[in-house]
């Protein structure tokens, strides 16, 4: 559930009782997220010490920003640039 609410926020997920809806629910962002999303510095230590989980915490719910737990690197959804 904390996956789904990350990749679609907006979802909504009703509560069906005896047939009828008695809630609904709007999925929150998670407040952290563990090994879904990779932080691109690389200097932090997650690129150096590869065994360490990638944590990610939500430092911003409103502008959906994540940041690294280690070294605060942005993680801001978009689609990383590789360099060749
Ligand atoms: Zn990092």
């Amino acid at each position: 559930m904390d996956v789904l609410g990350f990749i679609d926020p907006g979802i909504t997920v009703n509560i069906v009782k005896d047939g009828s809806i008695v809630e609904k629910k709007k999925l929150q962002l998670p407040n952290k997220l563990t090994n879904i999303v990779r932080c691109k510095n690389p200097r932090c230590i997650t690129s150096i010490e590869q065994e360490l989980p990638q944590v990610f915490f939500l430092a911003d719910p409103r502008e959906k920003i994540y940041r690294c737990q280690y070294c605060e690197e942005k993680y801001d959804g978009k689609r990383q640039k590789h360099h060749h």
